[in-house]
């Protein structure tokens, strides 16, 4: 059984990804039980706030300005506009919204006073907020926690080895550079990487590696398939198949066992069976609606409809982040005293969300 750890080696997490497949997920579904409710998945929406134009050269993105793409780029909206897509959002069952800015760094002026303005605004409608801006003072960070940010998204991609290959703008070190900065501030770190990008086996433990070393581990870990898009270099790169998607969702589950796994970018490749065996070897977390900033994404209602067929319930907001030993526990208190759990009392939710706001800010370092 897998324990918190942050020295795994590369060769140990070989060992995990490429054991026989059903001692695999085993071995990962048991993991997953012992941290986290096995039929709640976590539903975020991904919102793009300013789109294409990047001055960076990831070599998967379509939103980098120096390739030939057919996305529609957009200037940073409006926080009306981004209230309304959350407010949408939360009808339609996610409990965190993402906002993404196709920038290399934050800059402070008036579009990053404009983001504090929908961080504000989102917080107040009692959802996660989290955003994804690109490179991030200490201060900067500081400023999106007073706003009410509740997670930065960053990712490391994929290894330090393989990073250079695909984006040469900047390095691996300036990844955990911002999410070391974050780290300083009371926000929570989303951090995970695509598969797919014509790596090795080697260069995803190598990921897994970097992502398992950081302490505190992240809150969360998405897991994205490329998706290949005419005009990036990667445009011919075949797409992976689902086994290794399963196995990438189980290693990371077991090397990274309190983290949610989000199975990101990818998914409309990917049929109910895979998402089903993907959920059982350990994702708990997805991203809804039909666009992933520009590439395609599955409908919501589709998404409903395959959770109600596999029994999966929705996430509610700040529910993560005290333990679920700890949640049983008072569950079944309240339940020997013949009471139903404090949370699913009338006139109560908002005091747990108020306790579970507090509780993240106060994690401890593990
Ligand atoms: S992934 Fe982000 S930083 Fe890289 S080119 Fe795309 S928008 Fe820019």
């Amino acid at each position: 059984m897998s324990e918190l750890r942050h020295n795994w080696t590369k060769e140990e997490i070989l060992e995990i990804y490429n054991k026989p497949l059903m001692e695999l997920l085993y071995e990962a579904a048991t993991v997953h039980r012992k941290y986290h409710d096995p039929n709640t998945v976590q539903v975020s929406t991904l919102i793009s706030i300013k789109t294409g134009g990047c001055s960076e050269d990831c070599g998967y993105c379509p939103q980098a300005a120096r390739y030939h793409t057919d996305i529609d780029e957009n200037d940073l909206m409006t926080v009306p506009h981004v209230k309304a897509q959350a407010l949408r959002a939360k009808a339609s069952g996610s409990s965190r919204v993402c906002m993404g800015a196709a920038w290399r760094n934050v800059k402070d002026g008036p579009e990053f006073d404009q983001v504090l303005e929908m961080v504000r605004t989102i917080n107040k409608l009692d959802m996660e907020v989290c955003c994804t801006l690109g490179m991030l003072t200490e201060n900067q960070a500081n400023r999106l926690a007073e706003a009410g940010l509740y997670a930065y998204n960053h990712n490391l991609d994929t290894s330090e080895d393989y990073y250079k290959d695909v984006i040469s703008t900047r390095a691996f070190e300036d990844r955990l550079d911002t999410i070391g900065n974050v780290r300083k501030s009371n926000v929570t770190v989303c951090s995970g990487g695509i598969i797919g990008m014509g790596e090795k086996l080697e260069d995803r433990a190598g990921m897994l590696v970097a992502l398992a070393s950081l302490n505190p581990q992240p809150e969360s870990v998405p897991i994205n398939a490329l998706v290949a898009v005419e005009g990036t270099p990667m445009e011919d790169i075949e797409p992976i198949s689902i086994w290794e998607m399963i196995r990438m969702v189980a290693t990371t589950r077991i090397v990274i066992p309190k983290t949610q796994v989000r199975l990101s970018a990818g998914r409309t490749e990917m049929s109910r069976e895979g998402q089903a065996m993907c959920f059982f070897a350990g994702a708990n977390s997805i991203f809804a609606g039909d666009k992933l900033l520009t590439t395609p994404n599955p409908d919501v209602n589709e998404d409903m409809e395959m959770f109600g067929l596999l029994g999966l319930k929705p996430q509610k907001p700040f529910e993560k982040v005290s333990q679920p030993k700890t949640v049983e526990a008072s569950d079944s208190q309240f339940q020997a005293l013949g009471e139903k759990p404090k949370w699913s009392r009338p006139g109560h939710k908002i005091e747990r969300n108020e306790e579970a706001k507090q509780k993240a800010k106060l994690v401890p370092k593990e």
